[in-house]
C-alpha cells in the first residue's frame, strides 16, 4: 500500500511541498536539498528499532546491524572532522547544545553567547530559552559594522568569568577566528563551545577554518551546509574509554560526559534511520565533489553580494566570506517583513532578520538573510546569482505591485525549471 492510497491528504500536501521546492528559489541559508541516497536511508526501516545505549553497549537485543550503522557514522564523523570522539545521536541542533550544557555545567553557571539579534542562536543564552533560564546568561554583540567585537568579548569574559563561551551563528557573513576566540576563553578560564551548525559543510570542504584544536567541544547540525538529514553531532577530543564511575569535568573526560548527557541524561532511543542517513551524508561530504560544492557555495554568495552592491543594497559587513549575506534594507525603503513577503510571492524564499543595532523590532526588522547552499545543490552558479540579484532588486522596488510579483514568479519558475530537483519522486 502506498502513501497515496492510505493517506491521500498527506500525500497531496507532500506533493505540493515538493512542487514548492522545485519551482522556487530556496535562499534560507540553513536549508539544503539532501541527495536521493540520504533520503532513502532516512525513509528506511531503521525507524523501527529501539537501541538505547551506544554500539556494543545497548539496553535492547537485536542491535547488531544498527550497531554497525552507528559505528560507521561515528567513524566517518571522526575522520572527516579529525576528532577523537563523535556522538551522532542528538535529535537536532538544539538538543545537542542542551546536552553540552548538561554535560559541562551546573544549573546557574554563567554562560556567554552571542545575542540572537546579532546573529546568535536561541540556545546560546536567549532569556526565554533553557539556556537563558537554567543558566546565568551574559550576551555579546557585534560591532556596528557587523563584525564580531573580540575586544568587547574579552572584557565581558574577564568581568563575568563564564564557565563556557558559545561561539557560532545563524546570521554571520564572515569567518570565525578560532584561535583568538580560544585565547579569550582561556584567559577567562572558560570552556569554548563552537557551534558550527551553519558552516559545517564549509569547514569540511575547506572553505572555513576548522575549530578543531581550539574549541573544547563542537556541536553541529547535519542538515544545513553539510547536506544531511535533520540531526546533529557532538564532537570533541579526549579519552573515550573512561570507565563507568563518577567522572570529573575535565577536558580528558568530555567524551564520557557528552555520551552520558545524551543518554541517560536527555534522550532515549536513537533515531536509527536518521543515523543511517547521517552516515550516508558523511560519506558524500568526504568525496572530492563536496569540496567543489562548498567552494561554489562561497563563489555564489560572493557573486550575489557583488550584484546586490551594484544595485545599491547595503550588506552587513559589506559582503560575505561564507554562504550567507545579511541585507540591510533601510536605504531601500522596505522593512524585512515587507521584503520577505514580496519575495515569497515572487517564488524567492528567504527570511527577515535583524541587523546589528536594529532600530526596528525583531518581528519586523530592517534586514533579510539570504543564503546559497540550497541553490548551489541544484547546480546554480554565478550567472544565476546575478539574475537572482536582479530579481531581488525588482521585487524590492515593486514590493506593493502584486501583478509585477506574479510576473517575476513566472520568470523564477523558468529559471528553476532548468535545474531539475528529485526527478522521479512523486507522492501523488
Ligand atoms: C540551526 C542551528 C541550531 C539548532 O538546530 P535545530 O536543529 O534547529 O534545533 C543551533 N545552533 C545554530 C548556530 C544553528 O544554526
Amino acid at each position: 500500500m502506498t502513501l497515496h492510497t492510505i493517506d491521500p491528504e498527506i500525500a497531496a500536501d507532500l506533493q505540493s511541498e515538493l512542487t514548492r521546492q522545485r519551482e522556487g528559489l530556496e535562499m534560507i541559508p540553513s536549508e539544503n536539498f539532501v541527495s536521493p541516497a540520504v533520503l532513502e536511508a532516512l525513509g528506511s526501516i531503521g525507524t523501527n528499532k529501539y537501541s538505547e545505549g551506544y554500539p556494543g553497549r545497548r539496553y535492547y537485543g537485536g542491535c547488531q546491524y544498527v550497531d554497525r550503522i552507528e559505528q560507521t557514522a561515528i567513524d566517518r564523523a571522526k575522520k572527516l572532522f579529525g576528532v577523537d570522539h563523535a556522538n551522532v545521536q542528538p535529535y537536532s541542533g538544539s538538543p545537542a547544545n542542551l546536552a553540552v550544557y548538561y554535560a559541562l555545567l551546573n544549573p546557574g553557571d554563567t554562560v556567554m553567547g552571542m545575542h540572537l539579534y546579532f546573529g546568535g542562536h536561541m540556545t546560546h543564552g536567549l532569556k526565554v530559552n533553557f539556556s537563558g533560564t537554567l543558566y546565568r546568561s551574559v550576551q555579546y554583540q557585534t560591532r556596528p559594522d557587523g563584525y564580531l567585537d573580540l575586544d568587547a568579548m574579552d572584557i565581558l569574559a574577564q568581568t563575568e568569568k563564564p564557565k563556557m563561551i558559545v561561539v557560532g551563528a545563524t546570521a554571520y557573513p564572515r569567518q570565525f577566528d578560532w584561535k583568538a576566540l580560544k585565547n579569550i576563553a582561556d584567559r577567562a578560564g572558560a570552556f569554548l563551545l563552537a557551534d558550527i551548525s551553519h558552516i559545517a559543510g564549509l569547514i569540511v570542504g575547506g572553505e572555513h577554518p576548522s575549530p578543531v584544536g581550539f574549541a573544547d567541544v563542537i556541536t553541529t547540525t547535519t542538515h544545513k551546509t553539510l547536506r544531511g538529514p535533520r540531526g546533529a553531532m557532538i564532537l570533541c577530543n579526549g579519552n573515550p574509554s573512561t570507565p563507568l564511575k563518577k567522572v570529573e569535568r575535565t577536558r580528558e573526560n568530555f567524551p564520557t560526559l557528552i555520551d552520558r548527557a545524551i543518554i541517560p541524561g536527555l534522550q532515549g532511543g536513537p533515531h536509527n534511520h536518521q543515523t543511517a542517513a547521517i552516515a550516508v551524508a558523511l560519506k558524500e561530504a568526504a568525496l572530492p565533489e563536496f569540496k567543489t560544492y562548498a567552494h561554489q557555495i562561497v563563489l555564489n554568495a560572493k557573486a550575489l553580494a557583488d550584484r546586490l552592491l551594484e544595485h545599491g543594497f547595503d550588506l552587513v559587513t559589506g559582503g560575505t566570506d561564507n554562504h550567507l549575506l545579511l541585507v540591510d534594507l533601510r536605504r531601500k525603503g522596505v522593512t524585512g517583513t515587507q521584503a520577505e513577503k514580496a519575495l515569497d510571492a515572487s517564488g524567492i524564499t528567504c527570511n527577515k532578520n535583524t541587523i546589528p543595532f536594529d532600530p526596528r523590532q525583531p518581528f519586523d526588522p530592517s534586514g533579510i538573510r539570504l543564503g546559497t547552499p540550497a541553490l548551489t545543490s541544484r547546480g546554480m552558479k554565478e550567472e544565476e546569482m546575478k539574475q537572482i540579484g536582479d530579481f531581488i532588486l525588482e521585487v524590492v522596488e515593486h514590493w506593493e505591485d502584486a501583478d509585477r510579483l506574479v510576473l517575476i514568479r513566472s520568470r523564477v519558475k523558468e529559471m528553476t525549471d532548468c535545474f531539475p530537483l528529485y526527478q522521479g519522486i512523486h507522492y501523488v
